[in-house]
């Protein structure tokens, strides 16, 4: 009988799970692009919401823009404990072959925000060598993703480098310039959170009259 009940148990788990709508049916992983190799996704949980269980299917990474605390409840589980991130932190998950549903509730008074990045291959993930750049330093590597932490200031203006493969950068705190190779007008983000695209190529990363700036780079592999 006992056997019986974990068969059950395990089976109510699975249904759980597929019947989570994917991540990027949440309202609250905003799904701010997509092309065929990856999306965007803009998390933002209001202040003492809670969000809508959803399904991670794909390889997935994540930078902190605010810290609220949260909690996580996995299908038929109590809710895990409070946990906080470093603003500019990054994570990354291994969901494809293993995917996995939950549930966020944001029990802070701030909104809980992050951009989020996945990889949509199944298989066959692109092997590249890390690029090399000034202010710039390799944070993780998995399977899917490079992720660089970009910090300049006066001592380190600019970050001049190339991609092997489609780039996310996004900002964590102060202002950049960013311009493309082939001559592209460089543009200036300044709020945080706020995300760039380069295909495959080069760019380069300023900073604003010297000032310190913080941005992470996603190179989807
Ligand atoms: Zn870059």
């Amino acid at each position: 009988m006992k056997r019986l009940l974990t068969i059950v148990f395990v089976l109510g788990s699975c249904v759980a799970s597929a019947q989570a709508p994917p991540v990027y049916k949440d309202p609250h992983h905003r799904q701010v692009l997509y092309t065929n190799w990856f999306r965007i996704l803009d998390v933002n949980i209001p202040a003492g919401e809670m969000g809508h269980e959803h399904a991670h299917e794909r390889d997935v990474a994540t930078v902190a823009i605010m810290n609220a605390q949260t909690r996580v409840r996995t299908p038929g589980a109590e809710w895990g404990p409070p946990r906080e991130r470093a603003i500019g932190s990054l994570n990354a998950t291994q969901y494809t072959g293993t995917p996995g549903a939950h549930t966020i509730q944001n029990l802070d008074k701030i909104p809980y925000r992050l951009i989020a990045v996945t990889n949509e291959r199944e298989s066959g993930w692109s092997t590249l060598t890390p690029m090399k750049a000034a202010g710039t330093t390799i944070a993780q590597q998995t399977r899917a993703f490079i992720l660089y932490d970009v910090k300049l200031d006066a001592a380190t203006p600019e970050s001049d480098h190339n991609h092997q493969r489609p780039t996310v950068t996004v900002l964590v705190s102060g202002s950049v310039e960013n311009q493309g190779d082939g001559g592209t007008e460089p543009f200036r983000i300044q709020e945080p959170g706020r995300w760039i695209y380069t295909p495959a190529g080069g760019h380069t990363l300023r900073t604003v009259a010297g000032t310190a700036a913080h941005a992470v780079e996603f190179e989807v592999r």
